[in-house]
């Protein structure tokens, strides 16, 4: 294998890593994949909502054979106070037609079904193989080094698709060390329960499934969020706070899972079911800001979490994970078809990522994490405010409604104080324009 050499090498088979190979199998370029886990999911962690765009545009109606757990027909968000929760969200039955708009997944099942089709359109994919290092040469990247026998692999570009914290870049002096404050870490449980009572509890058809995005008190002031999401016969349950708040707060995210299955609004919810699996994982939250300025050069390309490509306002990092492993894929194939694959020519990957949503998305929200980070009375003061004013405003005990909104405004007084609420909302607006 040291002799050979490979149009191209995707290291890691996540989505942005499958993607990336698939697209290029499918050009015609001879790739190989190298995962570290025992199988393709083996080690990967995800709420998870994964959505049809973009990669039914590689994989057309992949939800007709992919092992997919149910679509997403209402996204509910949720402010939890210490007592419950104010609430909203959207329900509609278009989210589930011809082409529905997202569906849980258990990534384990479902990246072990995306790299089959990797390897039916050609990859070659090896697993419980790590790769160490990076091989140059004058300047550009070669291929790879494993602890494989015979473990050095050549090819024209390699393409990083580690996941978030990559050695590969991080050698490579791209990526510092990760910045506490720019991942979260996320505890995750998945919970056995029987379908009817899943449909009756969540109140849906038959397969069809919903997904609860939860803020507020179990994070116990932290920056982070939690959430609840129906599979086939489980549900996932999952919390997770910012690296940085977990060390300030001193909170340990156990605590804040446990939390959270206990609170009155997610208790009666999970009531009866049985733990299956205990997960954990990083997740980029550092947005726009984050992403590095290099994520190309000569012979390689860097997709997916590796180069923190995570909308967390919108819960979308699977589809940016695919997006940019299509965009990178598409820029290696014109690359070869010039016989070059300089930094100058792969260029056209940022070029299009920076032209896709992606991108667009992430500069959106761009003050926004920065915002969350140094404001945190959005995550200690405002989940019990918003709850209690609620609360009073749909308490009916004699006292009239005007009299009431003067008890909310002293509230806000006492706990925020008027000028910094107005302050915070206008803060609040402006970054999430
Ligand atoms: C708890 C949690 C909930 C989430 N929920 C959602 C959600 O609901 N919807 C959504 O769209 N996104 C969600 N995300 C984000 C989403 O999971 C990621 O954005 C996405 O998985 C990124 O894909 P990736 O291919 O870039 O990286 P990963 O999925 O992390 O895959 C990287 C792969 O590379 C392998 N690898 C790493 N290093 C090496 C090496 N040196 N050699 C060989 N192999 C290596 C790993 O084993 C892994 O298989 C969530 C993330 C977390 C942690």
């Amino acid at each position: 294998m040291a002799d050979e050499k490979f149009d191209a090498i995707v290291v890691g088979a996540g989505p942005s890593g499958l993607a990336a190979a698939i697209t290029m199998a499918k050009a015609g370029l001879e790739v190989a994949l190298l995962e570290r886990g025992s199988f393709a999911g083996s080690k990967n962690v995800m709420g998870g909502i994964f959505y049809r765009h973009p990669l039914d545009t590689i994989v057309p109606e992949f939800w007709k054979t992919a092992p997919v757990e149910r679509p997403i027909i209402e996204q509910r968000y949720w402010m939890l106070g210490d007592q419950g929760h104010v609430g909203g969200g959207v329900r509609s039955q278009t989210f589930d037609g011809d082409k529905p708009n997202c569906w849980s997944v258990l990534r384990a099942k479902f990246d072990r079904w995306l790299a089959e089709q990797a390897e039916a359109a050609g990859v070659m994919i090896l697993t419980e193989a790590k790769v160490e290092s990076l091989l140059q040469k004058d300047g550009m990247v070669v291929g790879v080094h494993t602890l494989l026998d015979d473990g050095d692999l050549n090819a024209d570009v390699v393409v990083i698709a580690e996941g978030v914290n990559s050695i590969l870049l991080r050698d490579m002096g791209i990526h510092p060390e990760i910045k506490p404050n720019q991942v979260a870490t996320i505890v995750k449980e998945v919970i056995s329960l029987a379908p009817e009572k899943i449909e009756d509890r969540f109140n849906v058809e038959k397969g069809q499934g919903i997904s609860i995005e939860l803020l507020g008190t179990p994070s116990q002031g932290g920056v982070g969020m939690g959430f609840l999401y129906t599979n086939k016969d489980s549900l996932s349950i999952g919390m997770g706070v910012l690296v940085s708040d977990l060390a300030r707060l001193k909170l340990k995210p156990n605590d804040l899972l446990e939390n959270l299955k206990n609170h009155p609004s997610i208790r009666p919810l999970i009531a009866g079911g049985k733990t299956e699996e205990y997960l954990a994982h990083f997740i980029p939250e550092g947005g726009y800001n984050a992403v590095p300025r290099q994520i190309h050069g000569n012979g390689w390309v860097a997709i997916g979490d590796s180069v923190m490509l995570v909308n967390s306002v919108h819960r979308e990092g699977s589809n940016l994970a695919v997006k940019s492993g299509i965009l990178a894929a598409e820029a290696i194939v014109a690359a070869k078809k010039k016989g070059d694959f300089s930094a100058a020519t792969l260029a056209v990957y940022r070029q299009a990522l920076d032209a896709s949503f992606v991108m667009k998305d992430l500069a959106k929200y761009k003050g926004l994490s920065h915002f969350m980070e140094t404001n945190p009375q959005l995550f200690s003061v405002y989940p019990n405010l918003i709850n209690d004013a609620a609360t009073e405003m749909f308490t009916v005990d004699g006292v009239s409604k005007r009299e009431k909104q003067g008890r909310i405004l002293k509230m806000v007084k006492e706990r925020r104080g008027l000028f910094g609420a107005a302050l915070d909302a206008i803060k609040g607006g402006l970054n999430a324009r």
